[in-house]
């Protein structure tokens, strides 16, 4: 596939993790609704939570909207994550869980909202997902949320496994022109800074 082809396709898989990502937003607004969760004014913030995120699409499409940003920001925020790491890594070696925040948040807010990864998009509300082996993980949201939810007897619940279903479908397309065989992701939204746009992005 030539050059000009490549990235007409990857314009299309784009547009659909766009839309993709707005059915979330929807799916996450319905039940932060039910619940009354508003993350405006929030005393805690959950940029702070540690995640690893696991597709090259999503990883390309944060690096699709770090390249729209002015040179000197994109700098900033690789040097951030590149301090986000070590910080981590020191963390990890001594079995502590990292409560570091983002290299992307600005002032409490997210300096690239709309390219935000899947996780951040599901964390605040409780949620669930069945897995292809018929288990079932769930979540149950932020720990503003979970005050909240304490006192309710029915507890709305965001399932994420159609999401997670088209997700797999655009990453299957994705890397489809890969190449290589590529190695599973498994990284924080640092180490995607850090290390650059997947390689065979155009
Ligand atoms: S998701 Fe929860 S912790 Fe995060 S900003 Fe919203 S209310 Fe606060
Ligand atoms: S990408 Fe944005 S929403 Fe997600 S953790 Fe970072 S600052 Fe917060």
């Amino acid at each position: 596939m030539g050059n000009r082809q490549q990235r007409s396709k990857q314009a299309r898989l784009f547009e659909r993790l766009k839309k993709l990502y707005a059915e979330m937003e929807a799916q996450y607004d319905r039940v932060a609704r039910q619940i009354g969760l508003n993350c405006q004014g929030c005393p805690d913030n959950c940029c702070v939570s540690y995640f690893q995120h696991h597709t090259y699409v999503e990883w390309a499409y944060l690096w699709h909207g770090l390249r729209q940003l002015p040179q000197q920001s994109r700098e900033r925020y690789c040097q951030r994550a590149q301090d986000y790491r070590h910080q981590c890594e020191a963390l990890l070696r001594k079995g502590q869980t990292p409560k570091i925040m983002c290299p992307l948040n600005e002032d409490g807010l997210c300096a690239l909202y709309p390219f935000r990864l899947m996780i951040c998009r599901f964390h605040g509300v409780p949620n669930q997902v069945s897995m292809p082996d018929g288990s079932r993980r769930r979540f149950p949201g932020c720990v503003i949320c979970q005050h909240k939810t304490a006192a309710l007897s029915q507890v709305p619940v965001l399932d994420r496994t159609a999401s997670y279903i088209k997700l797999a479908e655009l990453e299957r397309k994705f890397i489809k022109e890969a190449p290589h065989p590529l190695p599973k992701v498994d990284m924080t939204l640092a180490e995607m800074l850090v290390q650059g746009p997947p390689g065979f992005m155009s």
